[in-house]
């Protein structure tokens, strides 16, 4: 079984992108379980350089095929803040109820009509050797006056999806592993994955 580094410690992420790579014979192995790995600052200007330099600082400390993933929310209103800095959007170690209570009090008098967002979801594969690959998936939604219900991580108790009229801490992880801009993303992630093996 091929080993696969995820290089990231956040768990909500982390039980998604397993969800989504189950069908592969992969050993997915997180950064959880390195805890001597070096700190990857994200100081990328982009989704997708952050993408690259975790993926890449991580391949390259543990020589293995590497998947790093950078995402975010952007919001329209708020000149498509907080993009890259949406896990630090309330402050440096800010709690997902924190940065949910900023967003919402950064809204605050902005109607629901005006309140259009969209996730998006870079995904890097990278190896010992070589940059394999970079793909990426965004979702779009709007941004309740509220939050509602306990699924997913991070923004998603006021992340509305239009079709359904809720949020996606109100849907079932099963309808998020099919749209979710990281589910599209990791669509991608597959048939890279498929090329490299066949390859090897
Ligand atoms: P990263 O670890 O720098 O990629 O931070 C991603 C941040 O974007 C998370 O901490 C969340 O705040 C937000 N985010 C990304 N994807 C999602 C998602 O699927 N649901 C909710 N929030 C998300």
């Amino acid at each position: 079984m091929t080993d696969l580094i995820v290089a990231t410690k956040n768990q909500g992420k982390l039980r998604e992108i397993k969800e989504l790579l189950k069908d592969f014979d992969f050993n997915i192995i997180s950064l959880l379980d390195f805890p001597d790995v070096p700190q990857v600052e994200e100081d990328g200007k982009t989704f997708a350089q952050n993408a690259i330099k975790k993926a890449v600082t991580i391949a390259m400390y543990t020589k293995k095929l590497t998947l790093g993933e950078d995402s975010g929310l952007e919001v329209k209103a708020l000149g498509n803040k907080p993009g890259i800095h949406s896990a630090r959007f309330a402050s440096e170690k800010a709690t997902d109820k924190e940065n949910n209570k900023k967003l919402l009090k950064s809204l605050k008098n902005v109607p629901l009509n005006k309140r259009q967002a969209r996730y998006r979801s870079f995904v890097a594969i990278v190896d010992s050797k070589r940059i394999i690959d970079i793909v990426n998936g965004s979702c779009s939604g709007i941004i309740a006056k509220e939050e509602k219900g306990t699924n997913g991580f991070g923004y998603d108790p006021l992340f509305i999806i239009p079709k359904y009229k809720k949020t996606f801490g109100e849907l079932d992880s099963a309808i998020k592993a099919k749209i979710s801009h990281r589910a599209r993303a990791l669509r991608k992630v597959k048939q890279v994955l498929i090329k490299y093996l066949k390859q090897k």
